[in-house]
């Protein structure tokens, strides 16, 4: 029998009752793991390792590559970067799988609708990369990246997860009406991509219209198909219709290593107190025992939980209410008490291996290339008006006409008639009066001497460009 070799991280708060009890019931269905324990997150903080992320834990996960952790904790609004998405993208798992199903015991306001899909989650980019700047003492600015082999990555892993789990319809939710280039990205490529599996069903859908029908109508869905921050909140409620975060588990792929884990975070409130529920985990660890080709032992543990649920003689707080609650301790036991039984009506899915798709490096050919101009974001406590005037004339010497001044993404300069409540960061429009295909750093760098000597301060500078004769940005709310 193979020994698989895992990396185990305890986590923070619930982390360490809910793992020990996952590697229990794993332990107990007979696949032989050697688990390698290492740490992360808030202890690591605590003892000033910046990342919560310690050089060993780094060095045990590039040797096992599988991971099962625990939660861990992020500090809220400041300091540190979260240890989980540091993880996440260290080692380039690009795709968060998220399924959800129906359970058997599990009484939700969605009971005997056979909920069961999949948010498949893009995982490395969007605001997630955490690329923020304040940019004025009261404007911050958080930059969302999307790439197209991001979205190529997540597209197709997407379909994978939809032909090895025999799903007939993929969607892709996405704000591209609102976001053209960043959403638009995603699902543009997941209509291109979807050419490539005739036998699934692929069809775009509006990410909040996504979460009404989610709410709606759930069954509905088979596989979603998502941008980063819309999978992480879209994979919260679908958690929510089965019972909650501690049904919900998940899988960080990539083509090097794979991190399973719940859901949920560290619900500090329950940790130490025997009433956290395991099931998120130990579902992840089924998602884990399948990517390690242990089919047969993830769908006798998938059972085994089914069973526990169904009989409901000893389940968890979430489930059964204070009064007759069962500790985690005792869930655990009964799950593995269970293992080898199935219920009726409600067995695990069968899969096929999941196929992790390699995308190549190539980058889109540039083609035909034009910059008409460049936004400069200026800070000020001028008035539009006043700003635009001095602007205006500020840009003729330098090689430039300023076009417009939008402030919060809208036209305020030329004045259109918008009430927009305008705050100290103002987008300058200027055209270059000699657009070419590249704009020289010393033009640039005339006009924001030009905007310096108009007594202004500058903090971001943008080129316009147009690829294949097409604006590769956006208009200004009311520009024309
Ligand atoms: P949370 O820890 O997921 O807890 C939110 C609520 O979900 C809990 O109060 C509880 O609800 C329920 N819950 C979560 N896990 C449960 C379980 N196993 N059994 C029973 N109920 C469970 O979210 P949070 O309070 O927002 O976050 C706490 C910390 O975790 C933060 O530092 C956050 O950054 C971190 N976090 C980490 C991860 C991760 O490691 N991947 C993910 C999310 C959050 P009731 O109150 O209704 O009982």
């Amino acid at each position: 029998m193979k020994i698989h070799n895992v990396t185990l991280i305890p986590g923070d708060g619930i982390g360490p009752e809910v793992v020990h009890a996952a590697r229990r019931v794993i332990d107990a269905s007979g696949v032989k793991i050697a688990w390698e324990e290492a740490h992360a997150g808030a202890a690591l903080f605590r003892q000033g390792v910046a990342s919560g992320v310690p050089d060993d834990t780094i060095a045990s996960i590039s040797r096992t590559r599988v991971v099962l952790k625990g939660p861990l904790e992020t500090p809220v609004g400041y300091g540190e970067k979260s240890a989980n998405v540091t993880l996440r993208k260290l080692f380039e798992t690009f795709a968060n799988v998220r399924p959800v199903r129906e359970f058997p015991g599990v009484k939700t306001p969605y009971s005997g609708r056979g909920i069961d899909l999949v948010v498949v989650r893009e995982n490395v980019e969007d605001l997630y990369a955490g690329i923020e700047h304040m940019q004025t003492p009261g404007v911050a600015q958080c930059l969302k990246l999307i790439s197209r082999k991001g979205c190529e990555k997540i597209a197709r892993l997407g379909f994978e997860v939809a032909r090895a789990e025999g799903r007939k319809t993929v969607h892709c939710a996405t704000k591209a009406n609102i976001m053209k280039f960043t959403e638009g990205f995603l699902k543009r490529t997941f209509e291109a991509v979807a050419a490539e599996y005739p036998d699934l069903t692929a069809q775009h859908i509006i990410v909040d219209n996504c979460a009404h029908q989610l709410v709606k109508k759930p069954e509905q869905f088979e596989v979603i198909i998502t941008t980063n921050m819309n999978g992480d909140i879209l994979s919260d409620l679908t958690s929510a219709l089965v019972g909650g975060l501690g049904f919900a588990p998940s899988a960080n792929l990539g083509n090097e290593v794979a991190i399973f884990e719940a859901v949920h975070g560290s619900a500090p409130k329950y940790a130490g107190k025997d009433v956290a529920n395991p099931t998120a985990v130990l579902l992840s660890g089924v998602l884990m025992l399948r990517y390690l080709g242990e089919l047969e032992a993830a769908a006798r543990i998938e059972n085994a939980v089914l069973v526990t649920l169904a009989e409901g003689r000893t389940v968890p707080r979430d489930v059964a209410g204070d009064e007759r609650a069962a500790g985690t301790r005792a869930y655990t036991d009964a799950i593995i008490a269970n293992l080898g039984r199935t219920v009726p009506g409600a067995t695990a899915r069968a899969v096929r291996p999941l196929i992790i798709p390699v995308v190549a490096d190539a980058a889109p050919a540039a083609g035909d290339r034009r910059v008409a101009g460049v936004d400069v974001f200026v800070e000020s406590t001028r008035s539009a008006n006043d700003l635009g005037e001095l602007l205006a004339r500020a840009a003729g010497p330098a090689g430039f006409k300023l076009k417009m001044i939008s402030n919060r993404g809208t036209q305020v300069y030329p004045a259109k008639g918008a009430r927009t409540d305008c705050v100290d960061h103002w987008r300058c429009r200027f055209l270059a009066a000699a657009p070419g295909p590249d704009l020289p750093a010393d033009a640039v760098s005339r006009l924001l001497q030009a905007v310096e000597t108009a007594g202004l301060r500058w903090m971001h500078v943008e080129k316009l460009q147009e690829f294949e004769g097409k604006p590769a940005f956006t208009k200004a709310q009311g520009e024309d």
